[in-house]
């Protein structure tokens, strides 16, 4: 399902069975589908992003109805999709400046997801070779290799495609680094609904209403008249990247007191990939018990002290 909106949803054929000349020429149409009503019944919901089965295709008009979801691989609600295999998180080393802690923050609810990702910093010429080559160093040293990037200049940005291709993505990250902007870098070639207009005539389909062709209006649980709207682009090296960026305030509601420890690289470096952790005690929050290996001089020991304070505190009021 690569948008939706109200009753109908925009789902791109994908055929596997490669050895159907028939199946792989329909590879990559799309259907205008409704959903079973059956499945709305059970309050079945399909996001953007699922992988659908769907029946009554008509290959002429470009209809269909979904018949049922497929298991969902992952799922992230903000933006809601289904089966997101990345997540692209973007920081601007100026305006605004990069920061370790708010970028500590963002990795842990980023890795709190189990979600694969990358961290770019965007606006590289804006700072000199020294700054990149020192956030560098102590990026690795957290477990992560950073993709210095510019939607100014499109330094990086091949990098970035390269790395987007063949998987659903969604980019993350705080306000104003460039995640839109880099959004709209990597839009490419999109191929606009407009040429065949079969969505325009359907009654019922308010799918040009938005001034974005193709764009989805998925009502959230919270607010009134809040809607968020997503729908997933295809990518030039194939693959899909979610046209909304993902939250840009970590609530770290995923994240638990014994789960934090966990969710730092160089922590799962220290206790060693294969567990039990190798603390004296299975449930150690590494404050000085006993026998902890991972209390220590580590540079981002500081923040993982602040960010287990926050959770005990959220943890309480619960
Ligand atoms: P978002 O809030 O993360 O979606 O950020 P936007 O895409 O809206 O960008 C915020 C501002 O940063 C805009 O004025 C962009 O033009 C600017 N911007 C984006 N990328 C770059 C870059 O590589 N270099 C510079 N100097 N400005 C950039
Ligand atoms: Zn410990």
């Amino acid at each position: 399902v690569a948008s939706a909106q109200a009753n109908f949803m925009r789902v791109i054929v994908d055929s596997n069975e490669k050895n159907h000349k028939e199946d792989e020429e329909k590879s990559g149409v799309e259907l205008l589908c409704v959903v079973k009503a059956v499945l709305k019944k059970i309050k079945r919901r399909v996001l953007v992003g699922d992988k659908v089965l769907v029946s009554s295709i008509d290959w002429i008009d470009k209809r269909g109805m979904i018949e049922n979801v497929f298991q969902r691989k992952s799922e992230i609600s903000d933006p809601p999709v289904a089966n997101v295999d990345h997540l692209l998180l973007l920081f601007s080393l100026e305006q605004p400046k990069i920061e370790a802690f708010s970028l500590t923050r963002f990795l842990i609810e980023a890795e709190s997801t189990g979600i694969p990702l990358t961290l770019a910093l965007n606006k590289s010429e804006l700072v000199d070779e020294e700054t990149q080559v020192a956030w560098d160093i102590k990026l690795r040293g957290w477990g992560y290799k950073p993709i210095f990037c510019s939607v100014e200049t499109k330094v990086g940005l091949d990098s970035l495609e390269f790395i987007l291709r063949e998987q659903t993505s969604v980019i993350v990250g705080p306000s104003g680094v460039g995640k839109s902007s880099l959004i709209n870098a990597l839009r490419g070639s999109r191929h606009v609904l407009e040429e065949d207009n079969w969505l325009a005539n359907i009654e019922g389909c308010k799918w040009f209403d938005d001034q974005r062709v193709g764009e989805v209006s998925i009502r959230s649980g919270r607010g009134k008249h809040t809607t968020r709207h997503v729908s997933l682009l295809p990518l030039s090296g194939g693959g899909y990247l979610a046209d909304t960026p993902g939250f840009s305030q970590p609530s770290l509601m995923k994240v638990t007191k014994k789960s934090l420890a966990q969710l730092f690289p160089e922590v799962k470096k220290m206790l060693g990939a294969s567990e039990p952790v190798k603390c004296s005690f299975s449930d150690c929050l590494h404050l000085g018990e006993p026998g902890c290996v991972v209390k220590g001089d580590w540079e981002r020991y500081s923040y993982y002290l602040q960010l287990l304070d926050e959770i005990k505190i959220r943890e309480e009021f619960q």
